[in-house]
């Protein structure tokens, strides 16, 4: 299938983020410096005989690989603008991956050391990449009664802090410049790359950062857009009961800190075998490249424009499908996890470019 068609921002011409750690730090400085301005993608889903259009905003075209470029860049700026943090301190955080490759490829270019705290949910394609870029890796092995590590991971993040003074949390959780990053960046672009007519914003949420910092700028700029938040069955990340969760980066077992109910209209819940469907789906369809947070999300806008009658949407696609190979585009994984039925799951009758 050809390349699809993209609009605005900048393309990247492949999976950069695999390549990092073969980088000079003058190399990866300049690839700070093209963090955000990622292109859109449209596609048409029809629901209910009624076609919507949605432009997938591709996050995987950050030179990280993943919306959390944004986060991490903001979160590094605000610890440097604050007078936090200094040449050869170490930098930390509790990640699932995205977050952990984007801070260690920033920190390696700016000269700080990183030191991620992951669970054994990490994906291999991006332990390797953190290794590559000279990250301490902990894997931390208590999980909860759910099969969640982030209590864990935070205690273990308290004890490297408690440890050594020139170790600096950037809390993703609980910074202000988490939200800012999608606020000052993610959400003007998409606002303009969908020329100001956009009637909703679909963002799946972990911390809420990026639901938070868009929803604060459409709510303020333009404020008949219709906010929704997606979240998977089993996280507490908006409400919820906890309960046993795979898929990566959507979701979380604490309460979003950043996403309050003014900021956004409703929540949609989709299943991890939907999310899964959609994203097979589109890659089949359209040959775009999306992982499983960017699947629930486009699920999400199906269900979204169908309830409220809606042509025009856009949905944040944190990352691609390239660091999922092993599990989300892979039969054996899915087959083991029960996730490879997805006869009446789609929330769409048709999906084209
Ligand atoms: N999807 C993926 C793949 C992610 O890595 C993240 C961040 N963990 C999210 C969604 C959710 O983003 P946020 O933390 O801003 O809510």
């Amino acid at each position: 299938m050809d390349t699809p068609a993209l609009t605005g921002g900048r393309a990247h011409p492949g999976p950069t983020w695999q390549r990092l750690g073969r980088l000079s730090r003058d190399q990866l400085e300049r690839l700070v410096g093209r963090v955000g301005a990622t292109p859109v993608a449209a596609v048409t889903v029809t629901v209910d005989g009624r076609r919507c259009e949605v432009l997938l905003k591709l996050e995987g075209h950050n030179p990280g690989g993943s919306v959390k470029d944004r986060t991490a860049l903001s979160l590094v700026r605000g610890l440097e603008t604050a007078g936090t943090l200094h040449p050869g301190d170490t930098l930390v955080e509790s990640t699932s991956g995205n977050l952990g490759v984007a801070l260690a490829f920033i920190a390696r270019a700016r000269g700080y050391r990183f030191h991620a705290v992951v669970d054994p949910h990490v994906t291999a394609e991006n332990l390797s990449t953190l290794r590559e870029l000279g990250a301490l890796v902990d894997v931390v092995d208590s999980a909860d009664e759910n099969g969640n590590y982030l209590r864990a991971r935070l205690r273990r993040v308290r004890e490297l802090c408690a440890a050594d003074p020139r170790y600096v949390w950037t809390d993703q959780y609980g910074s202000a410049h988490n939200p800012l990053a999608h606020y000052a960046t993610t959400a003007p672009e998409l606002d303009a790359q969908a020329g100001g007519r956009l009637q909703a914003v679909v963002v799946a949420v972990s911390t809420g950062g990026t639901l938070a910092g868009i929803g604060r700028y459409f709510r303020e700029r333009r404020p008949g857009v219709r906010i929704v938040a997606v979240d998977v069955a089993g996280s507490v990340a908006l409400a919820g009961r906890p309960a046993p969760r795979l898929l990566t980066g959507i979701g979380s077992s604490q309460r979003s800190r950043f996403a309050t109910d003014d900021l956004y209209d409703e929540t949609v819940f989709v299943s991890e075998l939907t999310a899964v469907a959609t994203v097979a789906t589109v890659r089949e369809r359209t040959g775009i490249r999306i992982g499983g947070s960017g699947g629930a999300a486009l699920a999400a806008a199906a269900v979204v424009a169908r309830d409220h009658g809606l042509s025009r949407v856009a949905c944040v696609c944190p990352d691609d499908g390239r660091k999922y190979e092993g599990s989300l585009f892979n039969d054996r994984w899915l087959r083991e996890h029960g996730l490879a039925d997805w006869s009446g799951t789609l929330p769409f009758t048709d999906l084209t470019r």
